[in-house]
């Protein structure tokens, strides 16, 4: 399974990661065919089991379910994800639009938040969002001893996995400055994203949303913080923009592997 394949390895998600991912697909894809034509390494012809009921029409393009509605593989994912949190003011108003809404987010947590609001920490994890780190201090990782730094990880896990029974399996450190020696002392994935529009920096939620809408692509992730009035109302605007254009929104773990 590929989530045990590569936990013990650092995902950044950016877009290398696409021209990883294209290759592979490539080559599932490519062995996928091969395997279909009948060819195999020794030159001899296999034969596709019956019972596993497989018919090729020849066809490539994308198929409909058998309900009518479109492939699963035909949706287009984004990912929405809020750093800095829980917040006392504006966490629980993003929650509920997030639920009118039927959307999974991804919160990266402050430990030290955590420890102040453990009551919003379970609401975010009753409502099915995921749930990752994002230092204890909002710390820049790479200026600590390797010490310091895996004590700011370890004791924001500690404190989520109190409130949550979960251990958090994803990190975006803050300013995404990862220390490289964390690779050896910790198997959580690292996670960056592919848009930021810079929400703290305006309190206009309509400029937030125009920034993140006007150059959203397929699988990209989106970064927000749930840390004030503008950026939560400019998140729901963003979501209903782009679940209008057909997209559907995953938490992070569903880009970096499916
Ligand atoms: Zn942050």
């Amino acid at each position: 399974m590929i989530l045990i394949r590569v936990r013990n390895k650092k995902i950044r998600k950016h877009p290398e990661n696409r021209v990883f991912l294209a290759v592979l697909l490539c080559c599932t894809a490519l062995g996928a065919y091969l395997a279909l034509t009948g060819w195999s390494p020794d030159g001899t012809t296999a034969v596709l089991p019956a019972a596993a009921g497989f018919t090729h029409s020849g066809s490539d393009t994308a198929s409909a379910a058998p309900d009518g509605s479109s492939a699963l593989s035909d949706v287009k994912k984004i990912a929405i994800t809020f750093d800095d949190g829980p917040n006392a003011d504006y966490t629980q108003t993003l929650l509920d639009g997030l639920k009118e809404r039927n959307v999974k987010a991804t919160f990266f947590l402050l430990g030290k938040e955590v420890d102040r609001y453990p009551e919003i920490v379970q609401k975010i994890h009753d409502d099915g969002h995921l749930i990752g780190t994002h230092s204890y201090e909002h710390v820049n990782l790479n200026n600590l001893s390797d010490t310091a730094a895996i004590e700011q990880v370890n004791k924001t896990n500690t404190a989520i996995f109190d409130i949550t029974g979960e251990y958090p399996e994803y990190i975006r450190p803050p300013f995404g400055c990862w220390k490289c020696n964390l690779d050896y002392e910790t198997t959580m994935i690292e996670v960056l994203w592919d848009i930021d529009p810079l929400d703290w920096k305006t309190s206009n939620s309509d400029v937030i949303a125009k920034r993140v809408t006007s150059k959203v692509r397929e699988n990209d992730i989106i970064l927000l913080h749930d840390a004030s009035e503008s950026s939560v109302k400019a998140a729901l605007k963003i979501i209903d923009e782009l679940q209008n254009q057909g997209y559907m929104f995953v938490t992070v773990d569903e880009i970096l592997f499916d």
